[in-house]
């Protein structure tokens, strides 16, 4: 389990007896947060007095590769110069914790070592001033820790981190090419580099193609079984689903091999193969991974953070693109699938296993999962690259029941509504230059999505 260093901010001024104190008091305020937290542990990493005690607690924590952020609380006032050294060199996202051991003001009993002892909103503010002034970026969080809606805030806080921890060890692996042509899916893969810790790397089809020859039929009938009893098969075309069942152990242990977290395709380099990405692909974005249509390896790279994030939380997380409307009026909505790749953490109940033709690939008629979407509240997450920056754009959505069945569709979607209307969120997301592809989640929402853009430093659009 991943973990979180807390720091408690005090000074010498005060004497040992409220020193003591104060770490009795970080000790009470961490062990009732790890009954709160279960997606990562809340380590004391003690009291800081002095500059060096930061420095050497922030060089820790920047080498731990367990721990995934630091929580600062002030307890008592805490000269913030003694902070710059340490607060220089985080390379970990912070949480910025303003509460205070005790809910109520005792009226009857405060006196000055009160006072003294439980200054934190005279402390934060000298700490907050520095952490403005150094420009460094955190989620600050009020309020009494013992609130569940302070509570929710540094969960919410935990899971972004892990998803940022996650994210400087994403590997994007790319067969072919972006497709021909298309201006949003393509970017800057040395900035992501640089900027979000993704390594993106490129293999020419045929490498896939020879990993597929390899897989064997017991390999592939093991999985077969396991597969039609998930699911619900509803086709005589067994021999297309056994390809596919080939493809997603091929691509798993091609991904596994060489640590890769995130895959892209692309339609117009199929060479070798019979069918296109279509179930083994629904069913690794099921697992976790991350997947990007026609090259576009940045929506890849967010797919499978934003699942990273959304771990253990109710809803699905899904790789999308805004298909096709219906433009009733007041009564707008957006239907979103792709061509096959639709993930199964959206489904609304079992998918059916079908093959149908596709006209697009001039490939054998690939199987994938067919399915109606759940509803909800979601976001709808892009990333564009700008030319001199990324742009994250996050519009709130609400995942709707398809208000008709539609029969002749061999894929999956979902449908859903524009907030606050379908004119506004549309015209916003064209001004803004959102792209086609998205991750539709109804795990997460706009602050979450906005924390990640602040903590990485990208721009950040927000329609709703
Ligand atoms: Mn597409």
């Amino acid at each position: 389990m991943k973990k979180v260093y807390f720091l408690t901010g005090s000074q010498f001024l005060y004497g040992e007896e409220t020193l003591k104190q104060v770490e009795e008091d970080s000790v009470e305020i961490v062990d009732f947060l790890n009954q709160k937290t279960n997606s990562a542990k809340i380590e004391f990493a003690g009291v800081m007095k002095t500059s060096d005690e930061i420095t050497s607690t922030i060089k820790k924590v920047n080498f731990d590769d367990e721990c995934v952020g630091i929580i600062v609380w002030c307890h008592t006032f805490s000269p913030a110069k003694m902070w710059i050294n340490g607060l220089k060199i985080l390379n970990k996202p912070m949480l910025h914790l303003h509460t205070q051991a005790n809910e109520k003001l005792p009226y009857d009993e405060i006196d000055m070592d009160f006072m003294n002892l439980n200054q934190s909103a005279h402390g934060d503010r000298e700490f907050a001033h520095i952490l403005t002034r150094l420009n460094i970026p955190r989620y600050t969080v009020v309020g009494f820790y013992k609130k569940q809606r302070v509570i929710d805030k540094i969960n919410k806080w935990i899971s972004v981190a892990i998803a940022l921890d996650y994210s400087k060890s994403v590997k994007i692996c790319r067969f072919g090419d972006n497709m021909r042509e298309v201006a949003v899916t393509d970017g800057d893969k040395v900035a992501a580099n640089i900027q979000f810790g993704w390594q993106t790397d490129y293999y020419a089809v045929g490498d896939i193609v020879k990993e597929i020859s390899k897989v064997t039929d017991e390999e592939t009938d093991k999985l077969y079984n396991e597969i039609i009893s998930k699911y619900e098969l509803n086709t005589d075309n067994i021999e297309a689903v056994k390809e596919q069942v080939k493809y997603e152990i091929a691509l798993r242990r091609f991904l596994d091999r060489g640590n890769y977290n995130a895959v892209t395709t692309n339609f117009q380099d199929l060479y070798g193969l019979k069918q296109l990405f279509g179930m083994s692909i629904q069913r690794l974005m099921e697992a976790g991974y991350g997947f990007g249509a026609e090259g576009d390896w940045k929506i890849a790279a967010l797919t499978t953070i934003l699942k990273k994030m959304a771990e253990g939380k109710k809803g699905g997380t899904a790789f999308m693109e805004d298909y096709t409307y219906d433009y009733t009026d007041g009564e707008e909505l957006v239907l979103g699938a792709h061509m096959l790749e639709v993930c199964p953490t959206v489904a609304a109940s079992t998918p059916k296993i079908e093959v149908h033709p596709l006209g697009i690939g001039d490939r054998e008629d690939p199987a994938r999962l067919v399915f109606d979407g759940i509803t909800g509240d979601a976001v709808a997450v892009c990333m564009t690259d700008m030319g001199d920056r990324f742009r994250i754009i996050c519009a709130d959505i609400e995942l709707v029941k398809q208000p008709k069945p539609m029969p002749k569709l061999p894929v999956a979607r979902v449908m859903w509504k524009i907030k606050p209307d379908f004119e506004k969120g549309v015209k916003a997301w064209l001004e803004a230059g959102g792209a086609h592809h998205t991750v539709v989640s109804t795990a997460l929402d706009r602050e979450d999505i906005e924390l990640f853009a602040r903590l990485t430093g990208a721009e950040f659009v927000s329609i709703g």
